[in-house]
């Protein structure tokens, strides 16, 4: 997701871009290609990803000389100039061309044509299984023997000794995984190196290893590689499970360990000498302590950044003539360390019918890996789920723990959907999530976030009703769980006497069933009785019912937590099933209350 290359439309008839454009506003780094076709190279070789609006014939002859690997083709879809189909032709693994048709299709309302063998069963595409973890394919991996036993429905032994098993919730009930030996292939995911086995095999390798390193100034980046190498092999260890390297603040500018993190990619975490002197080793120094004030660098530091409580590997002195002297040891996180900055998406899916959810909204659900909500309205949006993201649903009243929970994923890299109902900033989940990330001293960055609105139940309510809210109106929420009643209660008298138009949200629960009457007298003092008054339940939902009365017949017991009461001001006026607030304040120079 966080790759800089852009993805090119490329529409060479007038129809087609008009499409483009209209997609080029939708889809963020999206970009129209304008070049003639003879100089589609250049865009092939620039893009992450191109979308032709042309026919799909056409496009197979003007890629066909250009395709070399999947590993590094751009993905390529084409969409019909109708914008019925976004057919993901080629790329649709490592490309992102199978996703981009999804994120694709949702904006334009399309048809995602997507052939690829895992896709319609359910199951990861192995070859991009610990991507979004960050985890690293291990070397040897036979990745078309066992993406072929998959998508033959063939059993596949799973092991996984490290990483998140998150990916695991997401398999259907007859997916191929087993844990015996007898299988036709094998998916092996950790930080070591497996024994041999008779299986294809693919690794994938968690990033769970800190190396904790000391050395003399001036020590080799080879030294230091080859120790790193040799202990890692002694120990059946990946080179790709490592995180990253530990080491005392006083390294920092040591210039063999800078090189050989830039070689690997790997982050340094530096540590202070107080810090590493309080952490407990197997073999404190009092030698090292006396020369940079904490008796062990090595295993102290690859302690600290792990979080472990033992070490993997103790440390070892590596030497070489004319190289210098290192130590290296190295511990085991419980969790990966993944590069990508994580990604938290807070949607508002609308009050109900899929139709009155964005194409903004639709396209970031299909996009992300996890999708957390309470569960009647993940269920509401589930014919947009994929089959391969993660779900997490949870009871009403669990928001806090949704918010946690969601922060904790993005912190771990992943790309999350969090949903509510309605509009996520409207007695939603977007607050929640932003304050608890406040509170945790968030830097605005990481992870990145993103909040798409929704229509709320208010405009939701009038819609069906006609125009009541046509002029100034407030939304009072009933729910005193998280608010004083008293405040709630001087809000009403503000707006009742200020002749808002109100919408009442959570306005009468099966217990909670006093406040909706004290919100009655309070109207009652300030407007006339005969103030239309709107019951809509459950609107754009199947068992959507609305009831039209006044302040003075209002039913009380028909309104539960599924309805928004609209109040009308004094102006507010019914024709027939409608109910009408003037654009203007008819007659407001003799009678006005404010
Ligand atoms: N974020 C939501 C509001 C959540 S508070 C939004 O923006 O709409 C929950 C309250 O919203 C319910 O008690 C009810 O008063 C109102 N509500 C939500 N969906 C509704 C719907 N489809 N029809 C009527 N009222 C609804």
């Amino acid at each position: 997701m966080s790759s800089e290359k852009p993805i090119y439309l490329i529409a060479p008839t007038e129809s087609g871009q008009r499409l483009a454009e209209r997609l080029a506003a939708l889809l963020p780094d999206a970009r129209l290609w304008s070049a003639p076709l003879a100089e589609l190279p250049t865009a092939w070789h620039s893009a992450r990803q191109l979308v032709f609006l042309v026919a799909a014939g056409a496009v197979v002859r003007l890629i066909a000389p250009l395709l070399t690997h999947k590993a590094t083709d751009p993905g390529v879809v084409v969409i019909d100039e109708a914008a019925r189909f976004a057919i993901s032709l080629s790329g649709g693994h490592q490309g992102g061309a199978d996703a981009l048709a999804e994120q694709i299709s949702a904006l334009l309302g399309a048809t995602a044509v997507i052939t690829n063998g895992s896709s319609h069963r359910a199951l990861p595409a192995i070859d991009l299984l610990g991507k979004p973890y960050g985890w690293r394919p291990g070397r040897d991996s036979d990745w078309n023997r066992v993406a072929a036993a998959l998508v033959a429905g063939k059993p596949v032994q799973l092991v996984q000794h490290h990483g998140l098993t998150l990916w695991q919730q997401a398999l259907a009930q007859d997916h191929p995984f087993t844990e015996t030996t007898t299988a036709a292939a094998r998916v092996w995911i950790g930080a070591g190196i497996p024994d041999p086995s008779d299986l294809p095999t693919v690794r994938w390798h968690p990033r769970v290893l800190w190396l904790g390193v000391g050395c003399e100034r001036g020590t080799s980046e080879q030294l230091l590689v080859d120790s790193i190498q040799q202990l890692l092999i002694e120990h059946q260890l990946a080179i790709e499970a490592v995180a990253g390297i530990a080491t005392l603040d006083l390294k920092a500018d040591e210039v063999g360990i800078l090189a050989l993190a830039r070689h690997y990619d790997w982050p340094i975490k530096i540590f202070d000498a107080a810090t590493l002197a309080a952490c407990p080793v197997p073999h404190p120094s009092s030698i090292v302590a006396g020369c940079v004030g904490t008796p062990s660098v090595a295993e102290a530091a690859a302690l600290t950044a792990s979080g472990a409580g033992e070490l993997t590997v103790e440390k070892r002195v590596f030497r070489a003539e004319g190289s210098g002297a290192c130590t290296v040891a190295i511990a085991t996180a419980q969790t990966e360390y993944n590069p990508e900055p994580g990604f938290l998406s807070l949607i508002g899916s609308g009050p109900g019918a899929l139709d009155q959810l964005t194409p903004a909204a639709a396209a970031a659900l299909a996009g992300v890996q996890v999708v957390i909500g309470y569960s009647l309205y993940i269920d509401l949006v589930r014919p947009l789920l994929k089959a391969t993201q993660v779900i997490e649903t949870s009871p009403i009243t669990q928001e806090v723990a949704r918010a946690e929970r969601a922060i904790e994923l993005a912190r771990r890299g992943l790309s999350v959907a969090v949903v509510s109902s309605g509009d996520c900033g409207i007695y939603g989940m977007a607050g929640l999530v932003l304050e608890r990330l406040a509170q945790s001293g968030w830097d605005g960055q990481s992870p990145r976030l993103e909040v798409l609105p929704g229509i709320t139940a208010l405009q939701a309510a009038a819609a069906r009703v006609g125009a009541p809210l046509m002029h100034d109106f407030c939304a009072i929420s009933l729910s005193d769980l998280m608010t004083p009643w008293e405040a709630i209660r001087k809000r009403l008298e503000a707006a009742a006497g200020a002749d808002f138009v109100i919408a009442l949200y959570n306005p009468r629960s099966q217990t909670r069933t006093r406040q909706i009457e004290e919100a009655r007298a309070i109207l009652l003092a300030h407007r006339p009785p005969e103030t239309p008054v709107a019951l809509v339940r459950a609107a754009f939902r199947a068992d959507e019912q609305i009831s039209l009365c006044t302040l003075a017949d209002w039913p009380l017991a028909q309104v539960d937590m599924l309805t928004t009461v609209l109040i009308g001001n004094r102006a507010t006026f019914r024709h027939g099933e409608r109910l009408i607030t003037p654009r203007g304040y008819p007659g407001a120079d003799t009678d006005l209350p404010i």
